[in-house]
């Protein structure tokens, strides 16, 4: 719920040392006994601790392990996923979703390769200096890696400490949010920094969840909690401005050669960088079939027909963006085999996509075209049986 939010607020001086300490000792006696056995907290390996949480930005825990052990079965050291090419990160990185991330995880793996022998930074300062690491990745590989006292706040914390203090102030930016820092920084005990950190991290992703979801019976913290006490944890943390979706419809041509599809590499960076995709541009204003012809043309070296009704009128949402994907197949006029495209790109079966590091929105599109072709083709079949017996009978 959107209310006014109130500048000055907190000053986390004033907040009770003797509280502060309340509140670490509970939370460190729930953490030993309730957290979760996931992989990467088997391990202070730096390397591991940074490819976890790379990995867990934006994206559940439940769909990162996976990916995580993959990566740490193929490139088991930073040296390793250094010397990988970029394009084996991509596809192993597929489906995660936020591929800056996956090209970032490449550098920061390129540079402490290049410039520090191989061994991760131990500090703060060290760290945020790679590519793509952030305030919030170098305090947790800070502390849980190197036992730093280096605070951490993704949104679960912030939302723990805005609840757990009652924070009248938007904590997604601004004041707010560095309040929450502040606030992060205080409450750091002097040891076990690493395990408290992760221990406010769960309580927000288990316990103090986002919404109407807040589980404060089960909250080790509830006696602490001011939100609680108030009645005001439904309303917390406060909203003063609407985070704002845009609309886009993406045109994708599935050009068509003998079977083979036309798939093409898209710029390295942007949106899914040097992932690889079906020709494809965002509409502006024109009509959905004139960007078909025209985005064709432009990959096409020989003239195409085009399949009127789309094959696909597909919905993805990303956390800002809301992406209808409308697809329309292409047929080469003279389906010459050998044919090249005017832009670089490459020819591949629908079985032969397996390789290819592909965006989940992209490879929802190429399921849609699959239907459509096993459809077309169960057709195609069905009538020619049906020739058959009149010829026959
Ligand atoms: Fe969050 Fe409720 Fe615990 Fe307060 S009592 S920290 S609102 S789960």
């Amino acid at each position: 719920m959107a209310r006014e939010q109130n500048k000055s607020a907190y000053d986390p001086g004033e907040i009770d040392t003797k509280r502060i300490s309340r509140i670490r000792r509970m939370l460190l006696t729930w953490f030993d006994r309730q957290k979760r056995d996931l992989p990467w907290r088997r391990t202070r390996d730096p390397y591991a601790v940074w490819l976890s949480e790379m990995m867990l930005q934006q994206t559940q825990v439940a769909t990162v392990i996976p990916y995580y052990e993959k990566f740490m079965a193929q490139f088991p050291t930073v040296g390793r996923l250094a010397d990988a090419d970029l394009e084996d990160v991509l596809r192993l990185w597929s489906g995660l979703g936020y591929y800056a991330r996956a090209r970032n995880l490449h550098r920061a793996a390129q540079t402490v390769a290049a410039e520090h022998g191989g061994v991760f930074p131990a500090t703060v300062d060290g760290l945020r200096a790679l590519p793509g690491i952030g305030a919030y990745t170098a305090g947790a590989v800070a502390s849980i890696a190197f036992g730093k006292k280096a605070p951490v706040v993704d949104g679960n914390v912030a939302r723990v400490l805005a609840r757990l203090f009652e924070i009248n102030a938007d904590v997604r930016d601004g004041v707010g949010l560095k309040l929450t820092w502040k606030i992060a920084g205080r409450m750091l005990p002097n040891k076990r920094c690493g395990d408290f950190n992760q221990a406010v991290m769960e309580l927000g992703a288990t316990v103090c969840l986002p919404k109407g979801a807040a589980r404060c019976s089960a909250c080790p913290l509830q006696s602490e909690c001011q939100g609680f006490a108030s009645g005001t944890v439904s309303e917390l943390p406060i909203k003063t401005r609407k985070t704002a979706v845009k609309n886009e419809t993406h045109v994708v041509v599935a050009i068509e050669r003998r079977g083979q599809w036309l798939v093409v590499r898209r710029p390295k960076q942007g949106l899914w960088g040097g992932l690889w995709e079906m020709p494809t541009a965002v509409l502006n204003g024109e009509p959905t079939f004139t960007l078909a012809r025209r985005l064709a043309a432009d990959f096409s070296s020989i003239p195409v027909n085009i399949e009127r009704k789309p094959f696909c009128t597909l919905k993805h949402q990303l956390s800002h963006r809301s992406i209808t994907f409308v697809g329309h197949v292409c047929h080469l006029k003279r389906p010459v085999a050998g044919i090249g495209p005017k832009k670089p790109g490459k020819w591949l079966r629908l079985n032969e996509l397996d390789g290819l590091g592909l965006s989940t929105a992209m490879r929802n599109v190429f399921f849609a075209l699959r239907k459509t072709v096993e459809k077309s083709n169960g057709r195609a079949a069905g009538n020619a049986t049906k020739c058959k017996k009149k010829v026959t009978s």
